[in-house]
């Protein structure tokens, strides 16, 4: 429940043209993945803390709602994209659709609807020392009205891209171009390529989505690729999963013991992709051979220069990918762009690729919390300037989390994390009679060696080396690091010490 000013107060507000004021004790800020997980964290272990969700889109579901491309669908399982708290019941990966009904599942189950305000697009946040606490200001998208806000603590489940637009390079000659140019972000709804001869620019994982899904209904389509990237195929099931269900097994047991089989077949992955990259490498293009036949060129193709690992391992079930090349259906082009033409690509190599749509899968950009104006007492925040405490809090930001989920494994089983993290340091915060937190550097951290958030060397794509100046950093001991390491921080974060001197409670 809310707590709202005094009638009077809000008479006032309204006659001087600021909206009234609403106040609770979290304010989580998205209805993505993370933020509906947060939601189902706080009712459950913080039922006494009053929060409201704010999402500028008008439903739930985030990355799963802003994409309408052809085909889109996951590349991670969903046992472990999925929450911890829900089994999921679908082959292991899933549709937007498809994610988007258990997320509404989630949502009804757990009554979190009456938590939740859509439209609510959130500008500006700034806190006050004096008052301890933050003050959320807005526009609603439908009415345009202002809204207004205020919190003790504030969840930051906005994600880590900008979901209006995505990223389109600029390449030369775009502007003479007579056909259709298009980003999977922003599909457009009535795109009809019924007899269309299509251009996919980039092979991550939203092309290798996108190309199978229109194979077959448009003329030809073509997957243009600067470099190639790594793929692994299978089967879209999973046979535990399958096997405990024949047995009648109970679906909560199944989703826990499926969720740590593919964890630890994961993390068996990972290390062979550190201690044995050839072997690895070649298992991947081996895979990749078995549906495309001795002859096609997947040295030229489909043999990246990077060692496996450095970027995602894009999954592709069913090997749909590699079927619509066999049959002709699509084709890979590896080559840079010279030029855009009036009918198409000129390419480095003096090849011409004509198109009636080109379609730009070249990815995102990278938003830094929420494109909202933060301040901190008046002063506008440089989040860069900010040292992360265990890829979660932030020196000198008071009452505040970021949910960054994994790109080595789902993204889903940080949020549950963090979203135990949350409500345990919430709980302690109560215990300690505090009403602020923040993330201080202790004298021992003096002069420690800052990083990059992400380490550069270990994870490097596109949007994240474009964006990386603007996110904080981290530093070189705990718990000043941002390890993107599940397997570890599955043990550490519930384990970490809130009260060794980098937290400061006031
Ligand atoms: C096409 C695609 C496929 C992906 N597939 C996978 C996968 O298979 N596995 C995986 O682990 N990861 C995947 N990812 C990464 C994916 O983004 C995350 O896994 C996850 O969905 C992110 O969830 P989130 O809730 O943190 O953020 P988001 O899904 O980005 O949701 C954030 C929400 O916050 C809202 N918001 C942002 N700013 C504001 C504001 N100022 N005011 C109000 N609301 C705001 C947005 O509208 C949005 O609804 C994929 C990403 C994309 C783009």
């Amino acid at each position: 429940m809310s707590t709202l000013a005094t009638p009077a107060a809000n008479a006032a507000q309204k006659a001087s043209g600021t909206p009234r004021t609403e106040h609770f004790n979290v304010l989580i800020v998205g209805a993505g993945i993370s933020g509906v997980g947060g939601a189902y964290h706080l009712a459950r272990q913080c039922p006494d803390k009053s929060f409201v969700v704010l999402e500028s889109q008008d439903g739930f579901g985030g990355t799963w709602r802003t994409h309408k491309y052809p085909g889109i669908r996951s590349d991670s399982d969903l046992y472990t994209f999925g929450y911890r708290f829900k089994p999921w019941m679908g082959k292991p990966i899933a549709t937007a659709e498809e994610i988007l009904s258990y997320m509404g599942e989630v949502i009804d189950e757990n009554g979190l609807a009456q938590h939740i305000r859509y439209r609510h697009s959130i500008e500006s946040v700034s806190w006050s020392s004096e008052d301890r606490m933050w003050t959320i200001e807005g526009a609603r998208n439908d009415t345009g009205e202002a809204f207004r806000f205020t919190a003790n603590f504030l969840w930051m489940c906005q994600g880590y891209y900008r979901h209006t637009e995505g990223y389109t390079p600029q390449w030369k000659g775009m502007d003479r171009y007579q056909g259709q140019l298009v980003h999977p972000q922003t599909w457009p709804e009535d795109l009809d390529l019924t007899g269309k001869r299509v251009v996919v620019i980039g092979s991550g994982a939203t092309a290798a989505t996108l190309v199978p899904a229109i194979a077959g209904k448009c003329a030809h389509v073509t997957m243009l690729q600067r470099s190639p990237t790594y793929f692994i195929t299978g089967r879209n099931a999973n046979e535990l999963a399958d096997q405990l269900r024949a047995l009648d097994i109970p679906s909560e047991w199944t989703h826990e013991i499926v969720r740590r089989k593919i964890l630890h077949d994961q993390a068996v992955f990972t290390r062979r992709c550190f201690e044995e990259p050839e072997t690895v490498r070649k298992e991947l293009l081996a895979g990749v051979r078995a549906f495309l036949g001795p002859d096609y060129d997947i040295e030229k193709h489909f043999t990246p220069k990077y060692l496996p690992w450095r970027q995602r391992v894009a999954f592709i079930p069913d090997g749909d990918l590699f079927k619509g090349i066999r049959d002709g259906l699509a084709s890979v082009v590896t080559d840079e762009i010279e030029t855009f033409t009036e009918k198409g690509i000129q390419l480095a190599s003096g090849d011409v690729l004509e198109a009636d749509v080109i379609v730009s899968a070249t990815g995102f950009n990278l938003n830094v919390l929420g494109d909202i104006a933060f301040s901190i007492d008046g002063k506008p925040l440089d989040f860069a300037q900010s040292t992360t405490w265990r890829g979660t809090m932030f020196t000198g930001i008071p009452n505040m989390c970021w949910v960054f989920g994994y790109f080595r494994a789902s993204w889903t089983l940080r949020a549950d994390l963090i979203g135990d993290f949350v409500c345990r340091l919430l709980k302690h915060m109560d215990d300690k009679h505090a009403s602020v937190v923040v993330p201080a550097l202790r004298p021992q951290d003096e002069g420690m060696k800052m990083q990059a958030w992400m380490d550069e060397e270990n994870f490097n794509p596109g949007y994240l080396m474009r964006g990386m100046h603007l996110l904080p950093k981290q530093g070189d001991r705990m718990p000043w690091r941002h390890t993107q390491d599940y397997w570890s921080e599955k043990d550490e974060l519930p384990a970490a010490d809130l009260d060794d001197g980098s937290l400061v409670y006031k």
